[in-house]
């Protein structure tokens, strides 16, 4: 089965996704730091609290009390303090350097430029790249990767980075056309491996992926 069909099936199962509400670079950075490990409704209370209360420009979080700006990490869960710390890196990063004309950088220096910012890794780059339209890539976060992995588009290597790399250049050759196509097959592979096809005991008689899925055939055992 392509990439493109199984976006097809999934879109028919869960519906079309709803356009990212956040696409600037900077506030997309801030979201990720806002929570750890938490829900996305947690995660959308300490970005809504951070953008009513203090801002979300790099200057508004430069002035703020560190204090401040703790009590708005708290309600994204984990590691406050840490967070906070660097949302301020993040913003000092963003105030000098020119966020926009880095989108517009090579895709391998915009990539290294984005990587300078805080808990931006490989995936993290891509997905700005992705949502400010800026290049055409396929940006998956852990329950994307799990999924194709399940479906056998590659296999897991020794570490994260390198089962990423190797998902990225077996989708190369087929990667959907257009950003909405490519913003809809990260979202819709997030939700399918949040839901359906979880970290332990996928739900594969629910799937609507499971007729062409090797590892429904093994018994949702991805190991054998
Ligand atoms: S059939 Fe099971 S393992 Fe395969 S994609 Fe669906 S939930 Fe995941």
């Amino acid at each position: 089965m392509t990439l493109t069909a199984i976006v097809e099936k999934l879109a028919a199962y869960y519906g079309k996704p709803a356009r990212p509400e956040i696409t600037d670079p900077f506030e997309m950075i801030l979201w990720e730091l806002s929570a750890e490990l938490a829900s996305d409704e947690k995660r959308g209370a300490a970005f809504n609290a951070l953008k009513k209360r203090i801002g979300i420009k790099p200057q508004q979080i430069l002035k703020i009390a560190p204090m401040k700006l703790v009590e708005i990490t708290k309600l994204g869960g984990m590691e406050p303090v840490r967070r906070a710390r660097r949302m301020v890196d993040a913003a000092a990063l963003a105030a000098e350097m020119d966020l926009p004309k880095i989108l517009k950088l090579p895709l391998k220096d915009a990539k290294k430029a984005l990587r300078k910012f805080p808990s931006v890794g490989e995936p993290m780059a891509e997905k700005i790249l992705m949502i400010t339209h800026s290049y055409p890539v396929l940006s998956l976060e852990s329950n994307g990767l799990r999924v194709l992995q399940r479906l056998g588009f590659a296999e897991v290597r020794k570490d994260y980075a390198a089962s990423y790399r190797a998902m990225q250049e077996a989708l190369a050759p087929q990667l959907p056309r257009g950003y909405p196509m490519l913003i809809a097959a990260h979202k819709l592979l997030r939700r399918h491996g949040r839901e359906l096809c979880k970290a332990s005991r996928p739900l594969c008689a629910q799937c609507p992926l499971e007729l062409d899925c090797p590892t429904a055939r093994r018994g949702g055992n991805m190991s054998q």
